[in-house]
Parts: C-alpha cells; sequence; structure tokens
C-alpha cells in the first residue's frame, strides 16, 4: 500500500452514515403491499413469459445464445428484492437461474458473463459481451441477493471480479466497448466501496480510484454550470444514474465540492430543466423544462435508486425528500394499476396519451407516449421493476446508535439491537395523511436511538412517546430511550398546501410530498399493432384521450393564499383503503378556484403554448384574446393518482 492509499485508508474508517437492514427485513403494508402485489402478479412474476425474446431462457445471462446486455439483468435486479421482500418462494425460484449460472460463469481470470458475441438479430443485443455495463447491473443484483441470503460465495465472487477490473481497467477502459459505463461507474464504485468497508482490503480502494478517474466527471460538469442549462447536453438515464457518482467517491475524497457539486447540479436540473415531480424534461437527451417535454421511466427508477444510496452515504436528508418527491408522484402515474403496461415518457401537463411523435427528441415510430410493455424503447420494461422494492428496502436503516426511519409507508421491521431482536410495525396512510403511528416491541427492554426524519416541508411537526409531548427538531428528530414491548410514537406532519413557480412562471401545488394535479376524466382504447410493429413495439397498447376540459389558469389567490384560498377534502373510506393512485380513489383532494383559458387549446397532442402568468382576467363578459372565462372550482387530485392531468398551470390575474 503506498502513502497515498494509508491516507485514503484513514479517512474511510466510518462508511456510509446509514446501513441497509438485511433484504426482508422491511415488509410493506397496507397501499405499499398492495402495490407491490400488483406489480408481482402484473408484470415481474412473467416478464420471461411476456417478453421471451429478451428474457426467456436463451438470454445469454442464463448460458444461452440471446440477448446479453442490460435487459435480462435489469429485470434480475428488480426481481431479486421484490422476492425476498415479499418471502415469495416462487418469485426466488425464478431469480435463482439467473444467480446461479451468474456465480458459474465467473471465469479463472474474474471476468464473469457472456463471453461470446453474435451477430445481431432484431431486437437483440447480442453484441458487445464484455462490455462493462451490463455487469454493472449484475454486481446490482448480487448485491442484493447477498444481502438477502448472505450466500458465502458472493464475497469471493465480487473480490475476483474487482481483481480482473483492476488489471483489465488500465488497458480496456470503462468506455473500451460502449460510453454508457463511463456515465454509470458510480454504481459499480459504490459495491467496490461497500466491500472495502466490508473486508478491508485496501487494493479496493486502487480499483474506487481507477473507476472514478475513467467515469464521466459529474463534479466539474455540475459544478461549471454548463452541462445542465443546455439542451441536448446529456442523456436522461445518464444523468439520474450518474449524478451519484461524486457522492459515492466523497467517501474516498473527503472533499465537500463533491457534495456541493451534485446539489448545484440539482438545483439546475430544476431551474432549468425541471417538473414539480423532482424530475426533468429529457426525452432520451436534456430537453429543458417546458412541461410537455417528456421524462423516461427509467430516468425516474434510477434517481430513486441514487437518492436512495446517496441519503445512506451521506445522512442528509434533503435525498429523502428528493426521493420520497419522484416515488410518490411520478412512479404511480407512469404505470397502469395492473401493473401490465407502462408509458416510456411521461409528461407534467399531459392531455392525451396518443400514437405520434409529439415534441420528444426521439420519436420511437409514434410509440413513446403510448401505454405499452415494449412501446418506446424496451429498457423500462425490464428496469422498471426495481422502483418500488428498494424503496419499501429503503424505508428502514440502521444507524450508528439504534434505527432510523427516513421515509414513511405503512410496513413492519425487524431488527437486532445487539442481541435484542425488535419489531416495530408502521400504521400511516402517508403519503395521503399526516400521521405515522409506530408500535414498537422488543424481544426484551433495550436501549436505542429511534431516528426520524422530519421533512423539509413541514414547519410544524409534533412528536409523542406513549402519548406525552417530546421535543420535535428537524431534520432528524431523535428519541434515545429504554424501549420496552408496548411502547407507541406517534409522529404528526402538518401538511399545507404550498405553490411552487415553473415554465413560464406557471404555478404548481403541493401539500405535504404530493403534488397536485387537474385529475382529467380518461378514456382507454386498446390498439394492435401486426407486422413490423408488433414485433418490435408489442401486439398491444393503449391511447388515453381526455372526457374532460383541461385548459384552466388558476386565480391568483389559490397561489399567493394556497393556504387560505384552497380547501383540502379528505374522504376517510378511501383513505383507509389499500389502493390510492387513480382518479376514482384520490383519497385527498383539493378545491381551487380557477378559470378556463379559451386560448389555450391542443397542439399535435399536446397542450398548446403554455400562457406565461400572469394571463389577465376580465371575466365572462369580456372573451377578447387571452382572457378567461368565468371563475369555477375546480378539484385537483393526488398527480400519482392520474394519468391525464395538467399540473403546471397558467396564473390569472384579478
Ligand atoms: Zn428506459
Amino acid at each position: 500500500m503506498n502513502l497515498c492509499t494509508l491516507l485514503i485508508c484513514s479517512l474511510l474508517t466510518a462508511g456510509p452514515v446509514y446501513q441497509e437492514l438485511p433484504l426482508g427485513s422491511i415488509r410493506p403494508e397496507g397501499w405499499l403491499e398492495e402495490m407491490l402485489l400488483r406489480q408481482r402478479d402484473g408484470i415481474t412474476a412473467h416478464l420471461d413469459e411476456l417478453y421471451p425474446s429478451v428474457c426467456g431462457p436463451d438470454n445469454g445471462w442464463l448460458g444461452g445464445e440471446g440477448d446479453r446486455w442490460e435487459r435480462g439483468p435489469y429485470w434480475i435486479d428488480g426481481l431479486v428484492p421484490l422476492a425476498y421482500i415479499l418471502d415469495d418462494e416462487a418469485l426466488k425460484a425464478k431469480a435463482r437461474p439467473w444467480i446461479e449460472w451468474t456465480l458459474a460463469s465467473q471465469q479463472e481470470n474474474g471476468f464473469f458473463g457472456p463471453d461470446k458475441s453474435y451477430p445481431y438479430i432484431e431486437g437483440l443485443q447480442r453484441g458487445m459481451a464484455h462490455d462493462w455495463w451490463p455487469r454493472i447491473v449484475a454486481l446490482k443484483y448480487m448485491w442484493q441477493y447477498f444481502n438477502a441470503t448472505g450466500d458465502e460465495r458472493v464475497i469471493p465472487f465480487f473480490l475476483k471480479y474487482f481483481r480482473y477490473q483492476l488489471e483489465t481497467l488500465p488497458d480496456k477502459h470503462l468506455g473500451h466497448w460502449t460510453f454508457w459505463s463511463e456515465y454509470r461507474a458510480g454504481d459499480n464504485l459504490d459495491i467496490v466501496l461497500w466491500l472495502y468497508h466490508r473486508t478491508g482490503e485496501a487494493w479496493l480502494l486502487d480499483l474506487a480510484a481507477l473507476l472514478h478517474s475513467q467515469s464521466y466527471p459529474f463534479t466539474q460538469a455540475f459544478a461549471e454550470r454548463d452541462m445542465l442549462t443546455r439542451m441536448g447536453s446529456i442523456h436522461c438515464v445518464n444523468l439520474a444514474q450518474g449524478l451519484k457518482e461524486p457522492v459515492i467517491w466523497w467517501q474516498v475524497s473527503g472533499d465537500k465540492r463533491d457534495l456541493e457539486a451534485v446539489r448545484q447540479g440539482l438545483e439546475d436540473l430544476r431551474q432549468f430543466n425541471g417538473f414539480p415531480t423532482g424530475m426533468y424534461g429529457a426525452d432520451e437527451a436534456l430537453h429543458g423544462n417546458n412541461p410537455t417535454q417528456g421524462s423516461e421511466l427509467c430516468a425516474s427508477v434510477e434517481m430513486m435508486y441514487s437518492m436512495e444510496q446517496m441519503l445512506k452515504v451521506t445522512g442528509d436528508v434533503f435525498f429523502a425528500d428528493y426521493l420520497v418527491k419522484v416515488a410518490y408522484n411520478m412512479l404511480p402515474a407512469q404505470i397502469s394499476d395492473d401493473f401490465r403496461w407502462h408509458q416510456y415518457l411521461q409528461q407534467a401537463n399531459q392531455v392525451t396519451c396518443s400514437f405520434g411523435v409529439h415534441n420528444f427528441d426521439v420519436g420511437y415510430k409514434g410509440t413513446g407516449q403510448v401505454f405499452g410493455l415494449l412501446t418506446g424503447y424496451p429498457c423500462c420494461t425490464c428496469n422498471l421493476h426495481q422502483g418500488w422494492p428498494k424503496l419499501t428496502q429503503n424505508l428502514w436503516y440502521r444507524s450508528s446508535d439504534g434505527l432510523a426511519a427516513l421515509v414513511y409507508a405503512p410496513c413492519r421491521m425487524q431488527a437486532r439491537i445487539g442481541r435484542t431482536q425488535v419489531s416495530i410495525r408502521e400504521e400511516t396512510y402517508y403519503p395521503m395523511d399526516e400521521t405515522v403511528r409506530f408500535s414498537i416491541d422488543p424481544s426484551r427492554a433495550v436501549e436505542f436511538t429511534l431516528s426520524l426524519r422530519i421533512p423539509q416541508w413541514c414547519e410544524t411537526p409534533v412528536l409523542s412517546v406513549n402519548g406525552e409531548s417530546v421535543p420535535c427538531e428537524g431534520p432528524v428528530a431523535r428519541v434515545t430511550r429504554k424501549w420496552r414491548k408496548g411502547d407507541t410514537v406517534t409522529l404528526t406532519l402538518p401538511m399545507t398546501v404550498r405553490s411552487s413557480r415553473w415554465y413560464q412562471n406557471a404555478a404548481a401545488l403541493e401539500r405535504g410530498p404530493l403534488v397536485f394535479a387537474l385529475g382529467i376524466p380518461e378514456r382507454w382504447e386498446e390498439r394492435h399493432f401486426d407486422g413490423k410493429m408488433a414485433a418490435e413495439f408489442g401486439d398491444t397498447y393503449f391511447e388515453v384521450f381526455p372526457e374532460g376540459t383541461w385548459n384552466y389558469g388558476l386565480m391568483k389567490a389559490a397561489v399567493y393564499e394556497s393556504a387560505t384560498a384552497v380547501t383540502v377534502c379528505k374522504d376517510t373510506a378511501r383513505m383507509t383503503g389499500r389502493w390510492y393512485w387513480s382518479l376514482d380513489h384520490a383519497p385527498v383532494t383539493l378545491q381551487v378556484p380557477a378559470a378556463r383559458i379559451p386560448d389555450w387549446t391542443l397542439y399535435n397532442g399536446d397542450t398548446g403554448p403554455l400562457p406565461y402568468s400572469q394571463v389577465p382576467f376580465r371575466g365572462a363578459n369580456d372573451m377578447s384574446s387571452h382572457s378567461a372565462d368565468s371563475i369555477e372550482t375546480i378539484t385537483l387530485v393526488p398527480y400519482g393518482c392520474t394519468t391525464l392531468r395538467i399540473s403546471e398551470f397558467p396564473v390569472l390575474t384579478q
């Protein structure tokens, strides 16, 4: 070990602030369990049958001659956590051949995975067998498999492969076969550093430095503030996945500029490309913040995963707020309620999901916006599976002095504090409701600290233990005591309605972690492809059309005095149900003063040019250009309950 490595080692004693619990320690309940069951029954348990050409037995990651790039490993990266979180033997059995083949494929020099390329066949990625990139995805699923089972073959497997990387990368750079690994090196680095913390093998730090040196320089790109201010400068998924690299590397560098660069990058992303949901306009390449630009489903699940990893490493709950925003707004809206169909590109203002090119960067022969299995591009078909299971896995962490709940959803968890088994049940209708109740059940009385995140939007949190109020300060409230069976903790996070400003000064209304949108009644129409289109995009897809009016602006008071001008309505029966995520299940709605803007009309299947706020409001008797109609009360629902929506509204003067 050289002096430099020694210095690095001394910085690395602490490791991530929060530690993951073994997969299966956190079980979903309530609406989250329903979501995971729908996911299992809809697509995740059946992708090998629904998409046999890529995920069937001829896949290269099962030893076949078929597809050998990212898509098979993507599916397994979501299937493994779902299987162990639900403790579902059939799902585990489905993942096992992939795990076993991966382990068995390792060669003497440490290389693993498909090692032979084949000529191109339409729809299959059979070349690039040695590319680093699909191996990064395979490392992710092997890592989770180890976290679920502790299979003792996995650590030697990782060590052997990382030796191979250390020896091979100097000649065959991360970008040797394709450029994807250069942008996504953070995920490779993440597992190398995890293994370093576990084994103390100092040479892993040399590999970490090598990976970092060959990674796309995100720290520099974010700090210089050029890339995110220009359209077309980076691919949407490379950005969502890659932006964690400076934070992962910060564990080695200790340089706060790595952390600051990511925060700067996320600020610029919001300002120049952002939507209220935390995602951004990038329908392949970065494409600005017009709410009719698209956001790819892969980008949402990768953004969530980046936030989860950065949260654990730094303990900075900014990343938890961000994670929740993407998860509870974008994700339910982009996948059908039966979890069989998804949309490649989602719009923040989306009034049709129609066949056509719209104004996206790439056309996908008109399939980018419709719902289907393979429509758009089928990366998302395989990658969407990681979203909800990994969110579930990140509801609780182990901290240095106890347990931490940083993201809220109904669940039950189990962990050991020393030799004491602790079970905690988390009962809540969050994010629809404001109260989270924890019932603590240790096998015997045990002292530890319970850490609870106070979301950044919450100004007046209230915390009680066994009914008695205790001090509660953000960003993380901590309660240290000797916990006994039957102890309860209640956290109330009052949600007020607030507004935020976006493209053309448009306004969005938010309450707690949820963005609210005009939910437009939907008409789904099933369509079919045949011939070459069916081979490429699947034989079934759905267009969705509006059955109601959408061209509303919000009255000024709704935006400037949201807390008083907007009425919050709760439906208790819906709130206590197991499914929230459609228009007729929305448990909380907002009643908002608004008026129609007759000039704001459909263009190319999208909302036409967004009128710049403020739009003059002259009332019903003056229909001159850009004036608005009479005042109405419109109902907004959680964004995640919508398929068709307006979430960025013009603001009307009064
Ligand atoms: Zn995708």
